[in-house]
């Protein structure tokens, strides 16, 4: 049995420890919002599920802590070089979608007919303005086209053919729909294997220097999902969110019931209406509302004075973080301690 210790890296996340405390500042209605305002902040998530370590055998479990700590370095650098929230939740995610080892971009799972479609959303915490994509096929990187989509149209969300014809107007990267199977997903696809349970959504908030939140999600869906389904994650609302005066969220898991639940939102309607913490209002909508209903997923979420919290109701998810203060942590499994606590006990 691996130590508390040994499962969580907590290490410094860039060139430099950037812990900056701000003062006080003023949101829209001019009421004083944080005395110590800490920025920047990056979090992200590899989508939760049956994350065990029997199911993490062969050192696996570090395959995966790599890839989450490149991937959460990666956007940290961009932040701290005055990168905004938005191209460092652009970036981080677009290096997870080239990543094998997670449901989104390549290595994404199969739909019924045996073919991939991929969704993706980001949306922009400072202007409300958000950009989505549903059903495309042949887009290498999702996220990309879906911040073009913020960007270049007067829509939110463009799906399927239209969406592809605008990758293609955009010159972003195509694919041929055989680059986004691996070799586990072309088996699959061969053997006719009909249950797969591969969780493995993407995600990414961050609080940029100038205390912006952006927030983003990419996902191949649910395995074996009807053609044509399209789950929460490009439905701003449901698996995407962001808004400076309350949170930026993204989540992961059965995607029928954060859309029912309109999850993303909730979260910042419950901080914005009851005036609920992050992690209040994270607790609520995972353990409360959505298990209630028996559903299973996890979000992550970061509010404007760089307060996170990250929770599921499943047994693990993937997930890696870095603060204002320098510190680097990853983590998956039930035990793994996170970010909240150990924060607050090393500071
Ligand atoms: N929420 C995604 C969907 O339902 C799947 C996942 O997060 O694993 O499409």
């Amino acid at each position: 049995m691996l130590s508390l210790v040994a499962l969580v890296v907590l290490a410094g996340c860039g060139s430099r420890s950037a812990h900056q405390e701000v003062p006080a500042h003023t949101n829209d209605d001019s009421e004083p919002v944080a005395e110590k305002l800490q920025a920047p902040v990056i979090l992200l998530h590899g989508g939760a599920g049956t994350i065990t370590h029997e199911s993490m055998q062969n050192g696996l479990d570090v395959q995966y802590r790599n890839a989450l700590d490149s991937a959460i370095s990666l956007g940290y650098a961009i932040l701290e070089n005055g990168g905004t929230a938005l191209t460092a939740v652009e970036q981080t995610i677009m290096f997870l979608e080239d990543h094998p080892l997670f449901n989104a971009g390549k290595g994404a799972v199969l739909n019924a007919e045996g073919s991939v479609e991929l969704d993706a959303s980001i949306m922009d915490g400072s202007n409300l303005k958000a950009g989505a994509v549903a059903g495309v096929t042949t887009v290498k990187n999702p996220i990309m086209l879906a911040r073009l989509v913020k960007d270049s149209t007067r829509h939110v969300l463009l799906k399927g053919r239209g969406a592809e014809s605008f990758a293609a107007a955009m010159h972003v990267p195509l694919r041929n729909p055989e680059y986004f199977l691996t070799p586990k997903t072309r088996k699959i696809r061969e053997e006719r294997i009909t249950k797969l349970h591969k969780l493995g959504t993407v995600g990414c908030v961050a609080l940029d220097k100038n205390h912006n939140l952006a927030a983003g999600t990419s996902t191949g869906g649910m395995d074996m999902k009807k053609y044509g389904r399209v789950g929460d994650s490009p439905i701003i609302g449901a698996g995407t969110y962001a808004k400076n005066s309350t949170c930026a969220v993204s989540c992961t898991g059965h995607g029928e019931y954060f859309i029912r639940n309109v999850v993303a939102y909730d979260m910042s309607a419950l901080m914005e209406y009851k005036g609920y913490k992050v992690q209040q209002a994270a607790r609520e909508l995972i353990f409360n509302k959505l298990l209630s209903q028996k559903a299973l997923g996890g979000l992550i979420a970061l509010d404007y004075q760089g307060n996170i919290a990250i929770e599921y109701n499943t047994p693990g998810m993937f997930w890696a973080f870095c603060s204002a203060s320098g510190k680097k942590m990853v983590g998956m499994f039930a035990e793994d301690q996170k970010p909240e606590n150990a924060l607050m006990a090393s500071e």
